[in-house]
């Protein structure tokens, strides 16, 4: 079996940047139209890592995964964060880099095609799969184009060198092959660990140092993800069932281990209002759905009760498929998370004037 096609396709190798697209459909495409590649090498997630460090680690075989998907039919760009380190590695490499702004949604796939069309750094509409072709809202014509993360682009590679039985070996049947994981935030050791599906989230927490007792909640995929109490990721397995019973999916590779000297209620705020900050502004559930379930998220945390609980439960149905991308989607998924890890304790709290707490009378002291 020679093509390298077949051979993503027995190896049964998924999109590492999240979305889990099965790769052999796209890079046929790709192929068939001779569509342009961008190598998304953004860590674009809040947590993300492990792109850059692809890059900067197995650049040739990066380069070699780039070659075969192409077939040298066309020049690659490669998008990175604007003044990264991973920008500047790939220019000292000779590699055409496409600048990226620093904004959460400019890292999207849309985004990325926009802004290597000339356009701006923001999501579009999507009739068909761009690797197609298509039109900017401008009218703009788009030449058939592909985005593939970093990672994925160097399995590609692995995949030709080492085998399907080898791809094969790591992970489940469901999800196989080895897959990067940036395992950050209150641990000592913050890595990028290579893993596969199915193994305890607790050996990727150990690799990078441990879990400490104080730890209450361990977030896993980023703003785009989801949350769990310290309990559930003691037990938890890292595939797609076990993170979906959670509601939330592998995601891009990232779990973060949250600050137990911080307050949970009030990070999470600020994850939801850096969300709604972040919009590209263009569709309704962006432009004004998340400025209000981030006003919704700071009123239920500052004032725990029926009203602001019911309040937030109503506005975090109001997202699903709403926006032009899944920028809505994942901060709600989010949001949805977080109330379901930290709601019932803030109802449980008696905070001062909160709600019917208010003081009814005043007594003299003096
Ligand atoms: S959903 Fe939000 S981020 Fe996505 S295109 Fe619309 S305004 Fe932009």
């Amino acid at each position: 079996m020679s093509n390298i096609i077949e051979l993503i396709n027995a190896a049964g190798l998924t999109g590492r940047g999240g979305a889990a697209f099965p790769s052999a459909i796209k890079i046929k495409a790709a192929k068939e139209n001779k569509a342009r590649l961008i190598v998304n090498v953004c860590d674009g997630e809040i947590g993300a890592a492990k792109d850059g460090w692809v890059v900067a680690n197995h650049l040739n075989e990066l380069l070699e995964g780039v070659a075969l998907i192409t077939s040298g039919h066309a020049k690659p760009i490669f998008a990175a964060h604007r003044d990264s380190t991973t920008a500047r590695l790939l220019a000292a490499a000779g590699l055409k880099v496409l600048e990226v702004p620093h904004r959460y949604v400019s890292s999207e796939e849309t985004s990325l095609i926009s802004l290597a069309h000339g356009g701006t750094a923001r999501p579009m509409t999507k009739k068909a799969p761009f690797v197609f072709g298509g039109q900017r809202s401008d009218g703009k014509r788009i030449r058939p184009t592909v985005v593939l993360n970093a990672e994925s682009v160097w399995r590609v590679s692995q995949i030709s060198r080492r085998g399907v039985d080898w791809f094969r070996s790591y992970g489940t049947d469901a999800e196989p092959g080895p897959r990067l994981v940036a395992v950050g935030g209150f641990v000592s050791t913050p890595s990028i660990i290579e893993a596969a599906a199915g193994i305890p989230v607790m050996d990727l927490i150990n690799l990078a140092g441990g879990l400490d007792p104080s730890v209450r909640l361990v977030g896993v995929g980023g703003l785009g993800g989801i949350l769990l109490t310290a309990d559930e990721a003691r037990s938890a397995i890292w595939d797609t069932p076990t993170m979906k019973s959670y509601g939330g999916g592998l995601g891009p590779g990232i779990i973060t281990v949250w600050d137990p000297r911080q307050a949970a209620a009030h990070t999470a705020g600020a994850m939801i209002a850096y969300g709604a900050g972040e919009s590209a502004g263009q569709c309704g559930p962006c432009m004004f759905g998340l400025p209000a379930l981030s006003a919704d998220w700071n009123a239920f945390a500052m004032h725990p009760g029926a009203d602001t609980h019911r309040r937030l439960q109503n506005r975090l149905t109001l997202f699903e498929r709403r926006g032009a991308c899944a920028h809505p989607d994942g901060v709600s998924r989010f949001a949805t998370s977080a109330l379901r890890v930290l709601g019932p304790e803030l109802l449980q709290s008696q905070p001062y004037f909160a709600g019917g707490n208010q003081p009814t009378e005043v007594l003299s002291y003096v």
